[in-house]
């Protein structure tokens, strides 16, 4: 990744998947900007950033056209151009991450898909115009957009639209030899991955279960979207990549692990 520059959103601390993602990346001599979403984000990134060699820095927020705007302004200003972008962003009112789905309110509906759908369309379009050269767009997705995982609910819905919004930003930006795609990852141990309710039986059981015999880890995450963002992906876009340990392969448990 020598020679490339790429935009990391969404690390809220150590534990964040795109802090795996970032580590790789630098790892293979990517160099990194890095958003913060408010202050009390920005004391935790900015020393992560640091750690990884980044001076750039930059407050988001996603709901916030105009900080959109001043992102985009300033990353033209210091850079001028951009290779690739991660958005690994998502939110929803906790408490709608428990119960039925059916109880979703439009309020967190709507507030919901900006967040954790929309953002990626918004961010994309800003980033196109910095990728004179071609480039590559990965987000984040969760499987409880093709299955219904318990308690996931409307974020499954967003992740759905998300994913959907890959395959149509993939065609929109192809012809730009601009690549566009999806890790979806399993249960990962974040502040994120903690909004939702029975998080960890859900990991436990997925940890059970998977043909791995375990969940993943921001490395193994972080992996694969090194492969997804670098040239050696560079026939693959519109993609929904399973880094879950197998589990959206499993129909169910093998039967001695039912009786166990
Ligand atoms: P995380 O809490 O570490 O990261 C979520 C990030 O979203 C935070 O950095 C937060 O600041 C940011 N964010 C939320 N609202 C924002 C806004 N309005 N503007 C800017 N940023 C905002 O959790 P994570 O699990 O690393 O989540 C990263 C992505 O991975 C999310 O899209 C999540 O849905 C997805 N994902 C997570 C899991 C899991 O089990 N943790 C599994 C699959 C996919």
């Amino acid at each position: 990744m020598s020679g490339k520059r790429g935009l990391i959103m969404g690390v809220a601390n150590d534990h964040s998947i795109a802090w795996g993602i970032a580590r790789a990346l630098a790892e293979q001599g990517a160099e990194l900007a890095f958003t913060y979403q408010g202050e009390q984000f920005g004391r935790r990134v900015k020393p992560l950033a640091e750690s990884l060699g980044s001076t750039m820095v930059l407050p988001c927020d996603v709901e916030d056209p105009d900080s959109l705007d001043a992102l985009f302004a300033e990353i033209e200003r210091q850079w001028g151009s951009l290779d690739f972008v991660v958005h690994a962003i998502a939110y929803s009112d906790k408490s709608e991450l428990k119960g039925r789905y059916a109880n979703t309110t439009r309020e967190n509906f709507v507030r919901t898909m900006v967040i954790s759908c929309f953002s990626f369309t918004e961010v994309a379009r800003r980033a196109v115009a910095l990728m004179p050269e071609g480039g590559a767009f990965l987000t984040l997705t969760y499987g409880g957009s093709m299955r219904v995982m318990p308690n996931y609910n409307v974020m499954g819905v967003a992740k759905a639209a998300l994913e959907a919004s890959v395959r149509y930003l993939a065609t929109d930006f192809g012809g730009q030899n601009i690549r566009v795609n999806a890790i979806s990852a399993g249960p990962v141990r974040t502040l994120a991955g903690s909004g939702v309710a029975d998080a960890r039986v859900m990991f436990n059981y997925q940890k059970k279960h998977s043909p791995l015999r375990r969940t993943v880890t921001i490395d193994d995450v972080g992996g694969a979207a090194l492969y997804l963002l670098s040239d050696l992906a560079s026939g693959v876009t519109g993609e929904i990549h399973y880094v879950d340990s197998g589990y959206n392969t499993i129909s169910m448990p093998q039967p001695d692990e039912i009786k166990r």
